[in-house]
């Protein structure tokens, strides 16, 4: 099964993400984790998209479509995978479109989390995760038993350096500007559905695993 999973920042698609690799043991493939991976690595990659990433804008095409296409080849990639964060512009989209032509293989599904966009700003400014596993907190709605601690490994949470409001304010131009118009650009694939957002964590996981199948 090969999924897309779309949707605003702040929307939970990281969340979502995570849980759908794990039920249907396929990976998830975040080019925003991969980035902030080469940032904190100091890569070539990673010194390019520094910049970009911290204001809020968008790495260009070819360094993201570059990432992702070597990833696609990668084993673990046969039985699936979940595109999560890309593709983020109708440019990006097409190079999608090519690669996959290129390895015969195609999108089975485009997941659309849709939230308000009013409730983004507080969701993200908010959020912290476990640097240790990778589970998400938030300071009103999943806050950890011990302040700045994981309940699940007792590792570290931290907040990513782009969740500060004038940040995420950016952030949200940019997806309505770039990110949006790749929502019709899917529904003429067929494959398009749209899901609510806004609903408790596992309504949304429920609604998502419904339209997978
Ligand atoms: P995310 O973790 O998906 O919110 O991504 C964090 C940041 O990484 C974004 O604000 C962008 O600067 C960059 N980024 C992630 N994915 C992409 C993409 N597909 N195209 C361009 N920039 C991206």
């Amino acid at each position: 099964m090969n999924l897309i999973l779309m949707g605003p920042p702040g929307a939970g698609k990281g969340t979502q993400a995570r849980r759908i690799a794990e039920r249907y043991a396929i990976p998830q493939l975040s080019t925003g984790d991969m980035l902030r991976a080469a940032v904190k690595a100091g890569s070539p990659v990673g010194l390019q998209a520094k910049a970009a990433m911290e204001s809020g804008a968008l790495v260009t095409d070819d360094i993201v479509v570059g990432i992702i296409a070597d990833r696609l080849k990668e084993a673990d990639c046969a039985k699936g995978f979940i595109l999560d964060g890309f593709p983020r512009t109708v440019p990006q989209a097409a190079a999608l479109d090519k690669v996959l032509a290129g390895m015969s293989i195609a999108i089975d599904h485009v997941v659309d989390m849709e939230v308000d966009s009013e409730a983004l700003v507080a969701r993200i400014t908010g959020r912290s995760t476990c640097s240790k596993c990778g589970e998400g907190y938030h300071a009103v709605s999943k806050k950890p038993s011990v302040a700045g601690v994981c309940d699940k490994c007792g590792g570290e949470l931290t907040q990513r350096a782009d969740d500060n409001e004038a940040t995420v304010r950016n952030r949200l131009k940019v997806y309505n500007e770039q990110t949006a118009p790749l929502i019709d650009y899917y529904k003429k694939s067929g494959n398009f559905k749209a899901v609510d957002g806004m609903a408790e964590m596992n309504q949304v996981f429920d609604s998502i695993c419904a339209v997978l199948g």
